[in-house]
């Protein structure tokens, strides 16, 4: 979708796309990995009938795990931090799937923690997909998202700009667009703190690195803070009628930073999913506080 009303101070010769990712079945850019993954696993056969799929999750992975996992009759046991949304958390239920929770203190970390002491106590019980160091996960990018932008911009693409969680969009995004044409900028947001409020992304530096993730394969990385995220998820709401989520509004602020440095160019972003899964957490209660209602 072109965002011509956010972009509309950018040069007249700047193009800035957004790929919307909550248009998937189950709502957000993670089915794409959650599906290579066990397709993966049951051609090489980890996951097969008995076992359980077991994996930490900030929230969309889980969805995606649970719902494929109720639609090929396999049980899902997810584990999140505590804080992830009461929506998301619903739906997971919704889905049949058991979770654990997490210390929310210890974010994302703290899962992948936990979730390893469950797989070890009985690892013959699970197929763990473990997003974070498996490479199926960047491959459905790579075999997906990536060429899907590519045609989908006729191959004028010239910056691609996402925000990272395990890494997996921009690494095999990043791997696809760059085998198509060399010069394409692979553009990396992450928080600019370690403790933030965006949920789904990971702050590098202080985070245990993710073994898919290949630093060296971006050609930038781009700091954006949890306030600016949220001011620009409310921003996109009201300019261009897209409801988003925390990281939407992060990758945007990326986006637009690379686009608003551009004379020329077609700059994408991916927006990972859709905001009505997040009307309870602190980005829509902290609206009221900001706008005085
Ligand atoms: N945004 C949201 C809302 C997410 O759930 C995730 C995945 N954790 C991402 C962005 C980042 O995606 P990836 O894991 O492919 O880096």
């Amino acid at each position: 979708m072109r965002l011509s009303r956010l972009g509309a101070d950018l040069s007249p010769n700047v193009r800035l796309y957004a790929k919307l990712e909550g248009f998937n079945p189950g709502g957000s850019v993670k089915d794409r990995a959650a599906w290579n993954m066990i397709q993966r696993g049951l051609a090489d056969g980890k996951l097969s009938p008995g076992k359980t799929i077991l994996d930490s999750t900030s929230g969309n992975t889980g969805i995606a795990l649970a719902m494929i996992g109720a639609a090929l009759g396999y049980p899902v046991h997810l584990v999140m931090p505590e804080n992830v949304s009461r929506e998301r958390k619903a739906v997971i239920r919704a889905y049949g799937a058991n979770a654990t929770f997490s210390s929310p203190l210890e974010g994302s970390d703290g899962a992948i923690l936990e979730c390893r002491r469950i797989y070890e106590a009985d690892p013959d019980k699970y197929f763990k997909p473990d997003q974070y160091f498996n490479e199926a996960n960047p491959e459905a990018h790579y075999l997906t998202t990536g060429p899907e932008i590519w045609e989908q911009t006729n191959g004028e693409i010239t910056h691609f700009v996402a925000s990272i969680g395990t890494g997996g969009t921009i690494m095999g995004t990043g791997r696809a667009l760059k085998e198509r044409n060399a010069e394409a900028q692979i553009v990396a947001v992450e928080p600019d703190d370690a403790f933030h409020g965006i949920e789904g992304l990971k702050h590098m530096e202080s985070s245990i690195v993710p073994g898919i993730y290949h630093e060296e394969e971006l050609d930038r990385k781009i700091g954006v803070s949890t306030d600016d995220a949220y001011d620009m998820v409310y921003r996109l709401a009201a300019t261009e009628g897209l409801l988003n989520g925390q990281s939407c509004g992060a990758a945007l602020c990326g986006a637009l930073t690379v686009a608003s440095e551009l004379d020329s160019g077609c700059v994408v972003t991916i927006l990972p999913d859709f905001g009505d899964r997040y009307l309870s957490t602190n980005l829509w209660l902290g609206w009221r506080d900001r706008h005085q209602l």
